[in-house]
């Protein structure tokens, strides 16, 4: 049946054109001419391909209803986090529930893109089931689409220089990239999610002890040991800590295996020291440890998630809510994201349990760690994200207070941990030990971590272990081994070691004498660090860094 052209065909044709329009504008800034290429070419093929499949008009539309739906969104995901969904976003989908995913929409402020999506391709479908059935190729639609073809052609033979151009370009295109997101990076994301990146091999573990224990290991961020008030800053930065002295075991010479959480954190989890830390070493690590001993293990995460996957975290039951508005500095959501799915883990009573929390602590951007309610020094008012590079006058005076405001909300954060603990009655600990420490300019007149150098404040850290009664009379030879060896140097990888040992697992590759909890702990005597990626030797001059800058407060 011929008909005259209609105007619902203009307006769906324009609605599929539409993502390609939007991808090709902001792929022209972003990519490689090549990929620009590669996108108008694989969108011009697939467009021929499927009308030669579909032949009318209406089939055409409503075939490709799926594809646009998937597009629309694809591409509005794209504008939102400024890459293309890949590894990041894959491992959020395969690890976040629905309603957590709405829930990360409304809380980004894109409810009103998403409902725009919605109507979008309601008015789509509504116009597609009302379109006639109308042949496409007419005489002129063969002849441009001869020459569509030929020119395509061409442009392969142009395109054809650089794969990788050509892959980002297919990874553009709101047609071809969802498929490839569906159909390569969300498979890849459930493996890593059940622990595919590392092969690993049983440790053997078995436990000592019998019956339902409670035991949390709490990865803090960013951590400046002289910033904390149970430290002796004179800013009462940690009151709850404080109020802890005497009942927690405060490690008073934590130093950092290295200076950035891709390496200190594996170091944590595996017990791998800096000079043999290589990822083909890696066997397993606690999560795996603990479940063969017996244990049921959680992971909760608000950190990027692919710390976890790198070295084979897979949990019995792992807590990673989505987060669409994060950048490279980190994820936007406060830590207190965790607690609902910790107190769950606090009531699946009956089995010993393990709980790892990893937290975003005091990353940089400081003044996004915590809520309004604990902006207690200063207003942060003067802050951006590049803040932390070039700061003077009141910036670097609000560094300094937005740092200390993200370390009272820590503390907050570890009441919360403690005080839901204390009134369970069975043998509990709490270890919080973080990945690394962080220069404050105006105190340091470094800023961050991660620097190839050595720099106190970024490795020494603040760090304690927290038992409750039961667990002291139940372990008590392990509690006075803790006691005694609070003033060692005590370093990140002594942490896999000994919160083992807490835990009552053994296996034959065991060590008491890197573990803080035995009588035989020797303190790892190499100065072996990673600072910014590379093996040095802590020089042996390196003085405290309470000595090295005032820790001043105002
Ligand atoms: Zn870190």
């Amino acid at each position: 049946m011929q008909c005259k052209p209609s105007y619902s065909l203009y307006a769906l044709l324009g609605m599929l054109a539409a993502p390609v329009v939007v991808m090709l504008a902001w792929s022209f800034q972003t990519q490689a001419w090549r990929s620009v290429l590669t996108l108008t070419l694989s969108a011009t093929v697939s467009l021929i391909l499927i009308a030669g499949l579909t032949r009318t008009w209406r089939r055409f539309v409503l075939f490709h209803f799926p594809l646009f739906a998937l597009g629309v969104i694809y591409t509005a995901l794209t504008l939102q986090m400024g890459v293309v969904p890949g590894r990041a976003m894959a491992l959020l989908l395969s690890s976040s529930a629905p309603e957590d995913m709405i829930g990360a929409v409304r809380v980004s402020g894109t409810t009103w893109p998403a409902v725009a999506i919605i109507l979008m391709l309601g008015s789509y479908l509504y116009l597609a089931s009302r379109l006639p059935t109308r042949r496409i190729f007419s005489r002129p639609v063969v002849l441009a689409t001869r020459a569509a073809l030929a020119l395509c052609l061409l442009a392969v033979i142009v395109v054809a220089g650089d794969a990788a151009e050509v892959i980002d370009g297919l990874a553009i295109n709101p047609y071809t990239g969802p498929l490839i997101f569906l159909s390569a990076d969300v498979p890849r994301a459930r493996a890593e999610l059940r622990g595919a990146l590392v092969a690993k091999i049983p440790y053997r573990a078995h436990r000592t002890g019998i019956g339902e224990e409670v035991h949390v290991l709490v990865v803090g961020e960013s951590a400046r040991r002289d910033s904390w008030s149970a430290y002796g800053y004179a800013r009462p930065t940690t009151p709850y800590m404080n109020s802890l002295k005497g009942e927690a075991i405060f490690l008073q010479d934590a130093i950092a295996d290295a200076n950035l959480t891709e390496w200190s954190f594996p170091m944590m989890l595996t017990g791998l020291a800096p000079q043999e830390f290589d990822v083909t070493h890696l066997r397993g690590n606690l999560l795996d440890l603990a479940r063969e001993a017996g244990y049921s293990t959680a992971w909760l995460a608000n950190q990027d998630i692919r710390m976890a996957t790198m070295i084979g975290i897979a949990p019995d039951r792992l807590e990673y809510r989505a987060d669409l508005r994060g950048n490279i500095n980190g994820r936007h959501l406060w830590d207190q994201v965790m607690l609902p799915a910790y107190q769950r883990e606090l009531t699946r009573t009956g089995t010993a349990r393990f709980i790892g929390i990893h937290i975003m602590g005091s990353h940089w951007e400081y003044y996004l760690r915590y809520p309004a309610g604990f902006q207690r020094f200063g207003t942060a008012s003067h802050l951006n994200v590049l803040s932390i590079f070039a700061a003077n006058g009141d910036a670097n005076r609000e560094l300094v207070d937005s740092y200390d405001n993200s370390i009272l909300y820590t503390d907050w954060f570890l009441q919360q941990i403690i005080e839901s603990l204390r009134v369970i009655k069975i043998p509990a600990t709490v270890t919080y030990f973080p990945d690394h420490g962080e220069d404050l300019e105006p105190f340091d007149g470094e800023a961050g971590h991660g620097q190839p150098r050595y720099t106190p404040h970024a490795f020494e850290l603040p760090a304690f272990v927290w038992a409750n009664d039961a667990y002291r009379a139940a372990h008590p030879e392990i509690y006075a081994a803790l006691k005694r060896n609070a003033s060692k140097e005590i370093r990140t990888h002594n942490v896999f070691y000994t919160v083992a040992q807490v835990m009552g697992i053994t296996w034959p590759g065991d060590s008491m004498e890197k573990s803080f909890a035995s009588e035989r702990f020797v303190p790892d005597a190499t100065r072996q660090h990673i600072a910014g990626g590379v093996l040095i030797t802590r020089p042996s001059d390196a003085k405290p860094a309470s000595q090295t800058s005032s820790v001043a407060a105002r």
